[in-house]
């Protein structure tokens, strides 16, 4: 299997060096050369089959041979080794927990197949593979996760002093091994800079292998598309056949969305898709008007949402025949694409009531990225009540405990793995947001072994 750029479907790449390279030259994104629908043996065995034995169907689906079963089987199974359960509020509302791997948030999926994939293809023999990562949160813990004590690979983060949460800063900075976090007296900005400058460094590519874990890179979109097939499965398996099954995904650069539309293109039967957003609504503005507006943005609530440019946006109208190039996208495209996803946007306050209502209402607790795909389904539902909806609970609502606590006013139930980052240890290593103390430091440090 090849991977063109959505700039060019001319240029083509394989696997191994769209993981590698993370971003085409012309800026695009990767994408596979065929996503063909999976077999209908494989549908009519659908609801006995295990989550990691659904994961390695549509990974051989989407990469093809280019890895031995065995391996591909392995990287599968430690990419999945925990639960996405499907939980049923009512006969039309269902919630598909993605919280519960190591990061508690769904980020966990791609950063552990995208560890597992880099593992697997990299040369051990040239040396240790460093991945540079900035981060203003959430994708750092996931990264950290997700990479952690993987053989011959060392992960340096740079994150901004005093902007990410306590708890954010203890899953970047208690792991240790191939971990390695730098703690940057300067903004989140800052920390980008010094990691594009460190890429474009002549001296620093010549000497270390450096890459990075984008969160476009396509091998992190493949393992998302596992959990809607998963979702599916619960639903036959407690009788839902028949029923029009809805999926409602809070979104934000829009990689989940996108690989739901994947999902459906390998011919999992999705009648509908909802993207949820807070107050940062560029797609949902594109499918009511068709035009194309990014904006700056704004902080809200579900914080992990706050995107004005959506990266996966370009995706999403490649799966329906835009190129992107500049431009706005395509008449036909937008018809498509309203046709297949209905988009809605929420202000804070709703979304605090909403987190309220679902409690009292069904005795749940949901994060507040949750809480605005609550919303976005209930309001489409009103115009299509014989469906099934599954929401997408992106992050458990520990995460945020501040403000769920301020909410509901009541204590929030905290995972033990959780509970116990308070009490490890943070090593970090502080320093000025200076391009050339980051490189002396790589040239010195990152290259013994964790
Ligand atoms: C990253 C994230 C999102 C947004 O997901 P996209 O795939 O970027 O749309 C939503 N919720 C949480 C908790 C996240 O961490």
């Amino acid at each position: 299997m090849k991977f063109y750029s959505t700039n060019d479907p001319d240029h083509r790449v394989d696997l191994q060096e769209a993981i590698f390279r993370g971003l085409p030259a012309d800026n695009g994104l990767y994408m596979p050369e065929r996503i063909d629908p999976l077999p209908d043996a494989f549908f009519a065995e659908l609801s006995n089959l295990s989550f990691a034995e659904i994961g390695y169907r549509i990974s051989r689906q989407l990469l093809g041979d280019t890895i031995p079963e065995n391996d591909l089987r392995r990287i599968v199974a430690e990419t999945v080794n925990f639960p996405a359960p499907v939980i049923r509020l009512d006969e039309r509302t269902y919630v598909l927990e993605l919280f519960h791997g190591p990061s508690l948030a769904f980020k966990d999926f791609g950063a552990r197949f995208m560890s597992r994939l880099m593992q697997h293809f990299n040369d051990e023999s040239q040396g240790d593979l460093i991945i540079l990562v900035a981060t203003s949160g959430d994708t750092g813990g996931a990264v950290a996760a997700g990479f952690f004590d993987t053989p011959g690979i060392q992960v340096v983060i740079l994150y901004p002093s005093g902007k990410v949460s306590d708890l954010q800063e203890k899953q970047l900075t208690t792991l240790g091994k191939n971990i390695h976090a730098l703690e940057i007296d300067g903004s989140f900005d800052d920390c980008q800079a010094m990691v594009k400058h460190a890429f474009l460094d002549g001296e620093l590519r010549s000497k270390l292998r450096l890459s990075s874990a984008n969160s476009i890179n396509i091998s992190r979109l493949i393992p998302q598309t596992f959990y809607y097939f998963e979702a599916y499965k619960q639903l036959l398996q407690s009788g839902g056949e028949g029923v029009p099954m809805v999926f409602c995904v809070p979104s934000g650069n829009f990689g989940n969305l996108t690989a739901g539309l994947i999902a459906q293109r390998l011919g999992l039967p999705v009648h509908h898709f909802i993207a949820a957003t807070n107050a940062n609504d560029v797609v949902p503005r594109y499918l009511a008007s068709g035009e194309y507006r990014t904006a700056p943005s704004v902080p809200t609530l579900s914080n992990a949402m706050d995107v004005g440019a959506p990266s996966n946006f370009a995706r999403m109208a490649n799966l329906f025949g835009q190129i992107w190039g500049k431009g706005q996208p395509m008449p036909a495209v937008h018809a498509e694409l309203a046709r297949h996803v209905s988009g809605y946007a929420f202000d804070d306050a709703a979304t605090e009531t909403a987190v309220r209502t679902v409690k009292e209402e069904y005795g749940y607790t949901i994060d507040p990225h949750g809480a605005v795909g609550y919303l976005a389904l209930k309001e489409w539902q009103k115009g299509h009540p014989d469906t099934r909806g599954v929401i997408l609970e992106t992050a458990h609502p520990s995460k945020f405990l501040p403000d769920m606590r301020r909410i509901l006013q009541d204590e929030i139930e905290v995972p033990e793995r959780l509970a116990e980052l308070a009490n490890r240890q943070k090593v970090a290593q502080q320093m000025p947001a200076r391009f050339a103390t980051f490189k002396e430091w790589l040239l010195t440090r990152s290259v013994e072994k964790g």
